[in-house]
């Protein structure tokens, strides 16, 4: 007989992490999966993580780390298993994987989203000396100085506004006449006097030997290009959660995310949505590892444990 899981977790991010604490303390008889080699999800590729209560100024991998070795210090790890799909056959969730196939009455789905990359030199070599997709998190490293924020959507003009507070020059760059963002936010960047709007152009490299210094943007219209002396670029051109293999299980909003609130309930019953991946109005870590526990809290009562 297949051993039957209590619960299925998927991913070790912050919301995962903490999903398998607390299901590890409530005593649920727990599997826990991860895709990648290194636990902690997208905070290990943020340098700093400094608004996290409690640890000022952490590295997001000691984060990423002492969160994991906090939950194998009660008995769980993750294995390393990439997910292939998840069939919902009512009472029990199959879980699949290359080498296996697993049970579980509950499943957590937290396997979180990734920052929408440019694709362009240099943006992956300088990631974290320089290049940034958070400027919440990395924005304070910057104080005085020149940065670029990419995009034209909400992000990427409250990115625009809160470093205009603390950096001498920001510079928005959007590859259209008009920015997408909400026109409230728009009328508060306008009265920024020290953000200048690049319109029209993408950017085409991000240099620098050691650290970036400089932000290459190409003008659409008249294919001229120009240099942005910066100490730091701020990505935002969206994000994409990790639900590709999940849009026939639960629903979906129309940015991808999963449809769920505080409670972490989704559409399908037993399925619960934890961290970046689903519906929410702010993905951070705070906000991931709440989300961890309220899952769990949400799964204790489907299985009536
Ligand atoms: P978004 O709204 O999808 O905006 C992405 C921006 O990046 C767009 O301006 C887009 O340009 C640009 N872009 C996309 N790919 C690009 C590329 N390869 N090169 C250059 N530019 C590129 O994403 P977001 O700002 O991350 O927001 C995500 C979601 O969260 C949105 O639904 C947003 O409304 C929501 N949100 C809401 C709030 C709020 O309500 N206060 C705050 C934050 C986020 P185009 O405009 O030309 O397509």
């Amino acid at each position: 007989m297949e051993e039957i899981y209590d619960l299925a977790i998927l991913g070790a991010g912050p919301a995962g992490i903490c999903a398998a604490i607390y299901a590890t303390r409530g005593k649920l008889n727990t599997l826990w999966l991860e895709k990648k080699f290194v636990q902690g999800g997208q905070i290990v590729d943020t340098y700093e993580v400094d608004n996290y209560p409690g640890l000022p100024g952490i590295t997001g991998l000691d984060l990423g780390e002492t969160m994991v070795k906090h939950a194998e210090k009660l008995g769980i790890k993750p294995k390393r298993e990439p997910v292939l799909s998840i069939e919902d056959e009512g009472e029990v969730k199959v879980i699949r994987t290359k080498k296996n196939q697993y049970r579980a009455r509950a499943v957590i789905l937290a396997c979180g989203a990734a920052h929408r990359q440019l694709g362009i030199p240099g943006e992956e070599e300088l990631s974290g000396m320089g290049v940034s997709y958070c400027a919440t998190c990395d924005g304070a490293f910057f104080q005085g100085g020149t940065v670029a924020v990419v995009g034209g959507g909400n992000v990427a003009v409250e990115d625009a506004i809160l470093l205009s507070r603390t950096c001498k020059k920001v510079y928005l760059v959007h590859r259209r006449d008009e920015l997408r963002a909400d026109k409230v936010l728009q009328d508060k960047l306008f009265k920024c006097a020290n953000v200048e709007l690049v319109w029209d152009s993408v950017p085409v490299a991000i240099e620098g030997s050691e650290k970036v210094e400089n932000l290459k943007v190409r003008n659409v219209r008249t294919d001229e290009e120009k240099d942005l002396s910066v100490d730091g670029v701020f990505i935002a051109v969206g994000i994409l959660p990790n639900t590709e293999k999940f849009k026939n299980l639960v629903a979906l909003d129309e940015g991808g995310y999963i449809i769920a609130g505080e409670d972490c309930v989704t559409s399908t019953p037993g399925i619960f949505a934890a961290g970046d991946i689903r519906t929410k109005q702010l993905r951070q870590v705070v906000t991931a590892v709440a989300d961890g526990a309220n899952a769990v809290t949400s799964a204790e009562k489907y299985c009536d444990v």
